[in-house]
């Protein structure tokens, strides 16, 4: 990223204003007079040929005809005219474009988008949009958009692909109180995106916290190498989670990785904190971009209410920081601040008889407490003290005790007085929500924010014993027969060039053959049928476990030939595959896509009715660390029958970590090649005793 350009385009000491328009109501006329309205001190330059002068600013006919230097250019035109401006832009020696006309990739014109972008680059330009709203910015007074107004002043700052959604939010945050910086609408992102704004912002020292706004992202990695790197909180909304991926999906793990799964993934691995719907994407906001994170789990709350009290407590627990008992030292310290019927436990009830010197006194002295990581406030109006007073005893408190690296969020439950005493409270840097669960909700952003922080750097593992080579070649011959899928034994040969166990199989063609290879293994003995177009083989009638002898190898190879046939008369069968039968186990599922917006990501449940019904299965963006392995196989739901239950013994786990990180390193290694795949089931053993792939599927790219 070139700063220096960066800067030119969100922050640029000088616009040029190309499409200023005379009349009012045209976007080349609002954009100027937004221009000013704002208060913007750099230079303006309305460019249009035939006006001379417009809202009393000289008009010139071309940005080469300004004397003075320009940082940016916002362009209002009609799409068929941009790509000259942009060159008379590059001539100029301008740095940014803000293109604001629409009509480009929106409507299908690919072409002549990459073409301005191409264009620019000439110049060593960056194009913000097309197809935006425009930048606003209240440290730097301005808007170089057509939203009305600059938002209330704040610090977080936000970044939007839709424009009309930047528009609605700009107003909302005189509403809802929360202030912004920085609002920067994205639009197609032809050419600075995501990775882009949020490399830039987190540099920027008028932001604290930097939001997003996302319906998807063009190139997932770059935004997770940026976000990993940032230094400030992130917080991505993201839309649309419904309208992707899951369409077209050969394999069981294909039509699980539906955007919502995956995108959570790769926050959670970029660090980014997800914002639930649009009022989460405030609050939060809010909360992040006032305070430091949360660096433990133990949340205190005080309260006078016993009911926000329970209410906040339910809420700790589904918000991921359940609440425990204060120490004996902090609980003998609060009953100094409270009637003999309160509670000092956790939550400490205050009761309603508190005032301004019980709230004053508890709040001093818990946050300042070692034991104490958060503090959540929640107060109730009554009719004895004055709301305004208890925010200001509040905010006395914390700023007596000294501590300035902990936590605070409140939560006022009353009328308008209540209201104001809020809005006291957030223009002094607290954040205050109207009920218990939201303020709750904001603390758990802050303790998410820490842990996720420390997640980010736990990237791969490297595997011994590959044999790409061997790969390769399996996936080649594939190819050369027209093919884009393997049969499970050519998946199992890959999975086995990667150091995965997979239980040991022959693809035989006659029934001699099969009694042959079945006698070498040993019995029992699994048959399947062998054929790329048969990919459920169940369903085919195409699978026969628990083999005990001769003539069930026999009886079973002419059964298996004959479903497959009656299940699919055109179907090329390349015969019967003989392999062992894996003891009995917990069947899990490891599987992977090829996600467009993120590469390789490997996803995890448990087998048989988990997947099927429950979905239960939880995904990463590859590579990731071993670590990381342990946590997908801990965060499904279905966690505790891994973890062995009623009296029966855990299952390796560990096993479990180690294969998925080679399974991670595989689908990376050969990703050119791999669009889905997955080894359904593996067979879990008792710990210490592995596990068997018994089921493999591999999907190629289509070359
Ligand atoms: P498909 O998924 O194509 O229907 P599988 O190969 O997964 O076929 O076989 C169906 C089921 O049979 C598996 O889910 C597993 O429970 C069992 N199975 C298959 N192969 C073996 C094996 N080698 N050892 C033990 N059980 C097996
Ligand atoms: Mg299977």
């Amino acid at each position: 990223m070139n700063i220096e350009v960066m800067n030119g385009l969100l922050t640029p000491k000088s616009v040029a204003v190309v499409g200023a328009s005379t009349k009012p109501g045209k976007i080349g006329h609002t954009v100027l007079m937004n221009l000013i309205d704002s208060n913007y001190a750099g230079g303006i330059f309305p460019i249009n040929p035939k006006a001379e002068e417009i809202l009393g600013l000289k008009c010139y006919p071309s940005v080469l005809d300004v004397p003075d230097q320009i940082d940016s250019a916002i362009l209002t035109i009609p799409a068929k005219f941009v790509p000259d401006v942009v060159v008379q832009c590059g001539e100029k020696g301008i740095k940014g474009l803000n293109i604001i006309t629409s009509g480009f990739s929106e409507v299908g014109k690919q072409e002549l988008e990459h073409h301005i972008v191409e264009l620019a680059h000439q110049y060593g330009m960056r194009i913000l949009g097309p197809n935006i709203v425009g930048v606003l910015s209240n440290s730097d007074k301005f808007n170089g958009s057509f939203a009305p107004f600059l938002p209330l002043p704040g610090s977080g700052s936000l970044v939007s692909q839709s424009g009309a959604l930047l528009i609605g939010i700009d107003a909302a945050t005189y509403l809802r109180k929360v202030g912004f910086d920085k609002l920067i609408s994205i639009g197609n992102m032809s050419d600075v995106n995501f990775s882009d704004t949020i490399e830039w912002l987190d540099q920027d020292e008028n932001t604290t916290c930097i939001s997003l706004y996302i319906e998807g992202f063009k190139d997932g990695r770059k935004v997770i190498e940026a976000a990993r790197k940032a230094k400030k909180p992130i917080i991505g909304l993201k839309a649309g989670v419904s309208a992707h991926g899951a369409a077209a999906a050969a394999s069981h793990t294909g039509s699980l990785a539906g955007a919502a799964k995956i995108y959570k993934a790769a926050f959670r691995q970029a660090g980014i904190i997800e914002a639930e719907n649009l009022d989460n994407l405030f609050d939060r906001t809010l909360v992040l971009s006032l305070q430091p994170p949360m660096k433990g789990d133990n949340l205190l709350i005080i309260t006078n209410g016993g009911g926000v009290g329970v209410l906040g407590t339910d809420a700790a627990e589904k918000f991921g920081v359940p609440l425990k008992y204060a120490p004996e030292d902090i609980q003998a310290e609060l009953k100094k601040y409270m009637p003999p019927f309160g509670s000092a436990k956790n939550p400490v009830d205050l009761t309603g008889m508190a005032d301004t010197d019980w709230y004053y006194g508890s709040v001093k002295y818990a946050i300042a407490h070692p034991w104490v990581d958060g503090l959540v406030v929640l107060y109730c109006e009554t009719a004895m003290t004055d709301p305004q007073e208890i925010a200001q005893c509040i905010k006395r408190a914390i700023k007596d005790s000294g501590v300035k690296d902990k936590p605070v969020t409140i939560s006022y439950v009353g009328g308008e007085k209540s209201e104001k005493a809020m809005h006291w409270l957030l223009k002094n840097g607290i954040p205050a929500y109207g009920a218990p669960d939201l303020a709750i909700n904001a603390m758990a952003a802050l303790n998410e924010y820490a842990k996720i922080k420390e997640a980010v750097n736990d990237l791969g593992e490297d595997i011994d014993n590959v044999d790409k080579q061997k790969a390769l070649e399996i996936i080649k011959k594939a190819r050369a027969d027209g093919r884009n899928a393997l049969t499970e034994i050519e998946s199992k040969r890959v999975f086995e060039a990667y150091s995965l166990p997979v239980t040991r199989s022959e693809l035989t063609t006659t029934k001699d053959e099969a009694v042959e290879v079945a006698e070498k293994f040993g019995f029992p003995i699994v048959m399947k049928i062998v054929s790329p177009d048969i990919l459920h083989k169940s369903d085919a009638g195409g699978v026969v476990i628990d083999i005990q002898n001769v003539d069930g190898i026999r009886k079973a190879f002419n059964e298996i030939i004959t479903n497959a046939k009656t299940y699919n008369t055109k179907a090329n069968i390349h015969g019967v595959v003989v392999q062992e039968m894996a003891p009995w186990g917990t069947e899990v599922i490891i599987g992977s896509v090829n996600d467009r917006t993120f590469g390789p990501t490997v996803m995890f449940g448990l087998g048989g009715i988990f997947v099927e019904v429950l979905k239960d299965v939880t995904f990463r963006v590859a590579p990731f660390s071993k670590k990381q392995a342990r946590q997908m196989i801990s965060e499904i739901r279905g966690a505790p029958i891994l973890a062995g239950v009623r009296g029966e013994k855990p299952c390796d786990r560990e096993a479990i970590a180690n294969i998925i990180c080679k399974y991670a390193f595989m689908i990376i290694d050969l990703q050119d090649e791999i669009s889905e795949s997955d080894a359904n089931p593996v067979v879990v053993y008792e710990e210490g005793n592995g596990l068997k792939v018994v089921d493999a599927r591999i999907i190629l790219k289509k070359k």
